[in-house]
């Protein structure tokens, strides 16, 4: 057995509905995004593996707030709110800005993915499609000094879109998470410091 299906093992001993919560957390202790207290967005939601990673780091104190086309289960251990529905409408954007309240978010995370194809560079544009949805409530929900989180499918329009995250942010990196499959495109964009300043 590889290393990589221990991640489904751990994640059924450990009760994560996921395997991709360990890449939330892997994400985390190398870039440092969740603390107590804090006001976390988590896009493409289901079926709530990072719901569980993030409302853990949290705690009691802070907020979570997950959406997904799908809909989520409820968290047994954790107040988690959910909204089910589509990202690229201004109808769930809306929902969305109204849970997160006037205080905004100190993170806004993204795992969506669209259903994939098998066709590569339509694959990958349509990632980077959400994955521009996910910068644009970002813009719209992140307090200055926030956090955003970001999958996207590696192809040619990856350099561009990071390029755009980078004027918002003090840093942005790549992470490829080790609990991400050889097999896998994806990589994660990390960019730290939400400023509104050029
Ligand atoms: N992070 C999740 C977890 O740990 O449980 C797994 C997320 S899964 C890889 C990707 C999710 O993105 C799917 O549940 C899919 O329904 C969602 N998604 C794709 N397009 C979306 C959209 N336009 N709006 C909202 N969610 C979307």
């Amino acid at each position: 057995m590889s290393g990589k299906d221990d991640y489904y093992n751990r994640s059924k001993q450990q009760g994560y509905r996921a395997r991709s919560a360990y890449k939330l957390k892997q994400l985390d202790e190398e870039a440092d995004l969740l603390a107590p207290g804090d006001t976390v967005v988590d896009l493409g939601a289901a079926p709530g593996g990072w719901l569980q990673v993030a409302a853990e780091a949290v705690g009691e104190g802070g907020t979570v707030v997950g959406v997904d086309l799908q809909r989520i289960e409820e968290l047994d251990d954790h107040e988690v709110e959910t909204i089910r529905g589509d990202m690229t409408e201004e109808r769930t954007r809306h929902y969305l800005r109204e849970a997160v309240g006037a205080g905004g978010a100190d993170a806004v995370l993204s795992d969506m993915a669209p259903n994939m194809t098998g066709e590569y560079s339509l694959d990958h544009a349509r990632s980077v499609h959400l994955a521009r949805q996910a910068l644009d409530t970002a813009d719209e929900l992140l307090a200055p000094g926030g956090d955003f989180v970001v999958k996207v499918f590696q192809g040619q329009d990856l350099d561009p879109f990071r390029d755009d995250v980078s004027e918002s942010f003090q840093y942005v990196r790549t992470v490829s998470p080790p609990a991400s499959r050889d097999s896998s495109s994806e990589v994660y964009l990390v960019a730290k410091g939400y400023t509104t300043s050029p």
